[in-house]
């Protein structure tokens, strides 16, 4: 005979364990989980914060592997206890021994006054925008806010600057900070791909701008269109959450790494040198090394050539410059293990094509290590043997970035 949902309810209500908001509180306090199975808009707009979210609708297909131990005891939650009722029915058919059904609901845990959290709100554009992130585990709406407010820095708007720019841009990264001083030439365009012919002769900073915002009006963009030094460097890092190194010359080099370990900021770093390009996080307070633990000193200016002498492919530094956003990503979300202490190599010439190299911290470093000996920013130029007043623009371009 068919059953009505009155039916229904009255069997679930005579087999599933009932219990109150109180008594679900001491519970979760003893380590039961608490499942959530309303709608992901009920769910923004305030859940208890031990819940684990999984609607209705993805109950069967998603529980056994957020909740593998069928014997734990295990409530679940709706709106007010009728939703989630049919739910524990459900797991109850699945094996799950422990069922518990919160009577009340979300609404009666809210009003006996317990805890709850409040996801951000999206906007309805914002939900389609970044819909493809939220069904990854890692991501979600708890990581896609996350980036919304990352604050990223990026030194350097050329070959590397540009696809890192436009994926997290596209990510949804709330901030980009682009440190250039340089303008828009033709010959930069076989490679620095947010610049445009249209765009020849004006500031990078503001190319990038318009490229970011044609792509995600959202992100708010910083332009600090200034020569980085060591007078301007800590007060413009201390800004962001992360720093990413897309610039192309070692005064630039190793001042951005000085100051991000002095302001104990991660920085992920890349170069590329026609067909050869690496990546890897500096984050001595992560217990990596920084970049002065692999060059404690720099090459002899006449070591490095510029690009102009070396040459400088393009789609190299894409490889590359994505590597570096996904990085960046990955620090902002806390997802997996970030670069740190290995450094990607790419030969791309080689059929071997790509190595990931330990890159050990060192106990001596003049900068990261116990017995630094270098507390404070210096004169990155001299430094560099390049003499005060050195235009980077100038001979000693490490082919890295441009
Ligand atoms: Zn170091």
């Amino acid at each position: 005979m068919a059953k009505s949902s009155k039916n229904i309810l009255d069997e679930a209500r005579s087999s599933i364990r009932q219990i109150d908001v109180e008594q679900a509180r001491k519970m979760i306090d003893d380590g039961a989980a608490i499942i959530d199975v309303r709608e992901s808009d009920e769910w923004r707009q305030g859940h208890i914060p031990q819940a684990i979210f999984i609607p209705r609708g993805f109950l069967e297909l998603r529980v056994e592997e957020k909740l593998p131990d069928r014997k734990r005891p295990v409530i679940v939650q709706c709106a007010s206890g009728t939703r989630s009722l049919l739910a524990a029915r459900t797991l109850a058919e699945m094996g799950y021994e422990n069922l518990y059904n919160l009577s009340g609901g979300f609404n009666g845990w809210k009003d006996k006054g317990l805890p709850w959290v409040a996801e951000r709100q999206f906007t309805p554009d914002e939900i389609t925008r970044y819909s493809r992130h939220f069904v990854i585990p890692e991501v979600g709406e708890k990581g896609q806010a996350k980036l919304l407010d990352a604050k990223v820095l990026l030194i350097g708007m050329g070959a590397l600057g540009s696809p890192t720019a436009l994926y997290l841009s596209a990510a949804g990264v709330g901030t980009i900070g682009i440190v250039d001083f340089d303008s828009v030439d033709l010959s930069n365009l076989q490679r620095q791909i947010i610049h445009t012919v249209d765009r020849v002769g004006i500031l990078k900073t503001q190319s990038a701008e318009e490229s970011i915002h044609a792509l995600n009006p959202g992100v708010k963009v910083n332009r600090h269109e200034v020569r980085l030094t060591s007078e301007n460097a800590m007060e413009i890092i201390s800004a962001y959450d992360v720093v990413v190194n897309c610039g192309d010359n070692f005064p630039t080099r190793y001042l951005v790494n000085d100051a991000c370990v002095f302001a104990h900021k991660p920085l992920v770093d890349g170069a590329i040198f026609r067909f050869e390009g690496n990546a890897t996080v500096f984050s001595p307070d992560r217990g990596g090394p920084c970049y002065r633990c692999l060059y404690p000193e720099p090459a002899p200016p006449d070591m490095a050539p510029s690009c102009a002498e070396a040459g400088v492919l393009g789609a190299l530094p894409g490889l590359i410059g994505s590597i570096e956003a996904l990085e960046a990503i990955k620090l902002i979300l806390g997802a997996g293990e970030p670069l740190i202490g290995r450094m990607v190599y790419f030969d791309t010439l080689s059929k071997d094509y790509v190595r990931v190299l330990k890159v050990p911290r060192d106990p001596k470093c003049p900068v990261c290590s116990e017995h630094a000996t270098q507390k404070g920013l210096i004169d990155y130029e001299a430094f560099c043997g390049l003499g005060a007043g050195a235009t980077t623009n100038g001979a000693a371009h490490a082919a890295a970035g441009r």
